[in-house]
């Protein structure tokens, strides 16, 4: 109720921006008794991204993988305070957020909200990189929210729908079936995968006129896909493609895109360029992450985070460099830890502890203030004494609960599907030992390994019926 959220004048006001990966962990983990909490997101739900790109071609249903803010602060309810907004500026000099609220339903426009903060922790991710490449904005579709995987699912259809179309021509028929999915990081891995399964294992059997000419084509820059796993593990998922009929075109950078043709520039073996020009029905664009307005904002008004490119700048601590009282995680930083679910989460855990050490300081400098004025009030020695020896105590104790620790990070390891019940996994055990698998009992350990990490029992039954629907009656080809 509101009432209970009205804010308490003795305690600090921490905003919190982002309802992801990071400022999720963050909430789950603080102590809220201690603070007046403000979490300000555009998304009034946290989304399990490993499973979004399952949602596109429906082998999980998207509200199964979206867990209310409202139930993640409802034990907390009495000291958090939640806006679907977005924060649009920061004056970090005095402390002040401008929070934007875009109307949707009435169209009556946008609001604007100043709020003012102690401490503001930056969760807000990233959004679609996509390098200024004409047409790409226009025409692409991209994977990163709910509504993304919504369009790409809606336009599968759409293109096999035209496609089955009997007046068309053979040229666009192969065009319309013909998915375009630029960038082989794990994002565009993990789409190529699930809508190869799509085809292979429903869309071949309910339209069989389509199955000649379906094709998909994965458009990589780098020599290889999955940069970033081991070597064995790019050539076990360049052969699972390549038994999936996923045509993987490395070295090949796209420059160009229209309404219907990608054109890339490819290097040959001996190292000379050649245009590609790919048709396409459906394109989707996976080539990493670029900074949000808000994050680029604050770069360029505070004059530490001028040389960054990536995101903000952070210390050891998570403090944005320039800045105090802002700390920042998550896909919106720069740091030497890859943009993932796992980084953000460790961060989010080290920024609760963070601050429930901060709250407790605050404590002990309120008893410590107090005590000393009994201490001044005491008359006789005796009692004076005993006075000062606590006060010593609490400093002591003020002392070690101030001594912050730097963040550190744990990497547990890599995982991605790529497609016909098969995953490949880099894992790290005991901080050093590297142990990388591939094949369907890393799919099964991929399944097991991401039903454990679901936000809450409600999820993680809502996956595993939804795996176990798709098993029995295959996926949903009706257009929405
Ligand atoms: P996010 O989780 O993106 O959350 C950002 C939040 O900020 C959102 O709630 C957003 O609505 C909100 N926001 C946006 N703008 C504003 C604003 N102006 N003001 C306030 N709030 C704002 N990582 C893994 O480790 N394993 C995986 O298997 C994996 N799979 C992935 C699959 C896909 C398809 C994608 C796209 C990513 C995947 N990732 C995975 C990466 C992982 O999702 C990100 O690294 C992670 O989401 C980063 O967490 P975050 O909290 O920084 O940002
Ligand atoms: P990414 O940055 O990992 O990969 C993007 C790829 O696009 C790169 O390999 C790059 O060389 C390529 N590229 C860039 N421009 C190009 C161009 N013009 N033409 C052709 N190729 C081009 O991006 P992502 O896959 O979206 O992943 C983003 C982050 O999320 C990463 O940190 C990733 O690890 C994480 N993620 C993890 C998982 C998982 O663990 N299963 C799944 C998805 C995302």
């Amino acid at each position: 109720p509101a009432d209970q959220a009205k804010p308490d004048p003795s305690k600090k006001t921490l905003v919190i921006l982002g309802t992801g990966w990071g400022s999720v962990s963050l909430l789950k983990k603080i102590d809220a008794s201690q603070y007046n909490i403000i979490v300000v997101s555009p998304r009034n739900f946290f989304l399990f991204t490993p499973l979004l790109p399952s949602c596109t071609t429906g082998t999980v249903e998207h509200r199964s993988i979206m867990e209310p803010i409202r139930s993640v602060i409802r034990n907390k309810e009495a000291h958090v305070t939640f806006y679907e907004a977005e924060g649009t500026s920061v004056d970090y000099e005095n402390k002040k957020l401008t929070i934007t609220e875009t109307d949707n339903h009435d169209n009556s426009g946008s609001t604007t909200k100043v709020l003012d903060y102690d401490y503001l922790v930056v969760g807000v991710g990233a959004q679609n990189s996509t390098f200024g490449i004409p047409g790409v904005q226009e025409n692409a579709c991209f994977l990163k929210e709910i509504p993304d995987a919504q369009k790409i699912r809606q336009k599968i259809m759409d293109r096999i729908e035209s496609a089955s179309f009997k007046n068309l021509d053979d040229e666009d028929r192969k065009r319309l079936l013909h998915t375009v999915v630029v960038g082989g990081g794990p994002t565009g891995v993990e789409f190529a995968a699930e809508l190869q399964d799509f085809f292979e294992e429903d869309l071949r059997k309910w339209i069989p006129e389509i199955a000649k000419d379906f094709k998909v084509t994965l458009v990589e820059a780098l020599p290889n896909v999955l940069p970033s796993f081991s070597k064995q593990l790019i050539e076990y998922t360049e052969k699972t493609f390549k038994d999936e009929k996923i045509t993987v075109l490395t070295k090949t950078m796209v420059k160009k895109v229209t309404e219907d043709t990608v054109t890339a520039e490819a290097t040959k073996p001996d190292g000379t360029k050649e245009i590609v020009q790919l048709p396409y029905g459906l394109l989707v664009w996976a080539t990493g992450n670029a900074a949000r307005p808000v994050v680029r904002d604050m770069m360029s008004r505070i004059p530490a985070q001028k040389n960054s490119r990536r995101g903000l700048l952070v210390n050891e601590y998570l403090v944005v460099e320039g800045t105090e009282g802002i700390w920042a995680l998550g896909d919106c930083t720069a740091t030497k830890f890859a943009p993932t679910a796992q980084v953000a989460t460790q961060e989010g855990i080290y920024l609760a502890g963070l601050f429930n050490q901060l709250a407790q300081a605050d404590v002990l400098e309120s008893e410590i203030a107090q005590l000393e004025n009994i201490a001044r009030a005491a008359t006789d020695e005796a009692s004076h004494k005993t006075i000062l020896a606590e006060v010593e105590s609490k400093a002591r104790k003020l002392r070690r609960t101030r001594s912050l620790l730097p963040f550190e990070y744990s990497h547990q390891g890599s995982l991605a599907y790529i497609g016909s019940d098969k995953a490949v996994a880099d894992l790290t055990f005991w901080a050093s030992s590297n142990f990388a698998s591939g094949g369907r009992l890393t799919y099964l350990f991929w399944r097991s390994a991401y039903i454990s990490m679901c936000f809450s029992t409600r999820n993680r039954l809502l996956v595993v019926m939804d795996w176990l629907k798709v098993k029995v009656f295959g996926r949903d080809v009706s257009r929405e």
